[in-house]
């Protein structure tokens, strides 16, 4: 196939390019490094079957030869707004990228009667009253909320998306990705995995963001890329949720990252950066796409934060 995924200069796009190349197909990566970098696809230049166009995808696109697939993944993604690479902070080209680049995407795929992949989120289930959450929870999301400029976005891009599936017919799927951490995540957009990896490094106390209850359940980026690369490979047109089961609070995930780390440092509170509506708990309920997939994920969080210090290490200079 000729695959056309967006947001590849980003963590996910970068490892999707790569692992696509990897089976044989040829990848066409489109980004306009708000949140990417180049750096994540300088490993990637000189194969001759990829190729890059930069490009915002809130703008029509236009993609010379025949693609076979269309992958969304352009978006800002992190919700800190601590950090200007938070969607907080990029309030308008996050709703376009969820709704224009959304339209834009899906009209290449009608154009071009290609399979399509949208990379929705678990935020669509915003503070979510129902534990673990199952593809058929509707959501509890503040339509004028903090971070309902990406809840929403990607709430309409999936009702888009299943609209040109209903009524073009277009073969689409929804991946619901809950929190994945790994290699080639962006240094400073905040997200807690960035954030206490580095301040372990530097043996600083690491920044809990309220008492450090809420829950999370962190995916390894390996077994994400395999779930989604059996989703495109489906024939499944309604949601499916890809993330690791394995929930913890993040006051344990700051003392399993101070322990693997070695950070004699600690913890410090801090209460008043803890976003608006920043949900108490986050599981996935992985039942469809271990049927459906046949997928489970292999990686646990010991292994995958050891994977994951070195990436850092390099970025801050110290290997
Ligand atoms: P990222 O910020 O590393 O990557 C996003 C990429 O999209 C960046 O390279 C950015 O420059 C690009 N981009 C943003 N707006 C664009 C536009 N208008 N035109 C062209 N390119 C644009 O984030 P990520 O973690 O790799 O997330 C990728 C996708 O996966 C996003 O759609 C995000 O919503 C979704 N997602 C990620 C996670 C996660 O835990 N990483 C969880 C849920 C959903
Ligand atoms: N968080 C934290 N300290 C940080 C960054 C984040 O305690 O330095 C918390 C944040 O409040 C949230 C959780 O960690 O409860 C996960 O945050 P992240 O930004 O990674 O993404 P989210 O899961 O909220 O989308």
């Amino acid at each position: 196939m000729r695959v056309l995924i967006t947001g590849a200069a980003g963590f996910l796009g970068s490892h999707l390019c790569e692992r696509l190349l990897q089976e044989g197909h040829s990848v066409i990566g489109m980004d306009n490094f708000v949140t990417g970098s180049p750096d994540n696809l300088a490993h990637l230049t000189n194969n001759p079957r990829f190729e890059f166009i930069r490009h915002d995808v809130s703008n029509f696109i236009f993609v010379p030869g025949k693609v076979d697939a269309v992958m969304h993944f352009a978006s800002p993604a992190s919700p800190n707004p601590a950090s200007p690479f938070g969607y907080v902070n990029l309030p308008i080209q996050t709703m376009k990228a969820g709704a224009l680049g959304t339209h834009n995407t899906l009209g290449v795929a009608r154009a071009q009667n290609a399979r399509y992949l949208l990379a929705s989120t678990s935020e669509i289930y915003g503070d979510p009253e129902e534990h673990p959450q199952k593809e058929t929870y509707w959501g509890h999301c503040d339509p004028t909320g903090i971070r309902s400029v990406y809840d929403e976005a990607k709430r309409f891009a999936e009702a888009l998306t299943t609209a040109y599936h209903r009524y073009h017919g277009i073969d689409t799927r929804i991946v619901r990705i809950f929190n994945t951490y790994g290699p080639r995540m962006r240094q400073d957009d905040g997200r807690v995995v960035p954030n206490f990896i580095q301040q372990a490094l530097r043996g600083e106390p690491l920044t809990i963001y309220g008492e450090g209850k809420q829950t999370r359940s962190f995916c390894f980026v390996s077994d994400l890329i395999e779930g989604i690369y059996r989703l495109l490979l489906s024939d499944e047109h309604m949601p499916v949720n890809i993330g690791n089961p394995s929930e913890l609070s993040i006051l344990e995930f700051a003392r399993t990252i101070n322990e693997i780390i070695g950070n004699k440092a600690g913890i410090t509170h801090m209460p008043t950066l803890r976003v608006q509506h920043d949900p108490e708990m986050r599981q996935p309920d992985i039942t469809r796409a271990k049927e459906i997939l046949k997928w489970n994920p292999e990686v646990s969080l010991d292994e995958g934060i050891r994977k994951t210090v070195p990436y850092f290490q390099r970025k801050m200079g110290l290997a």
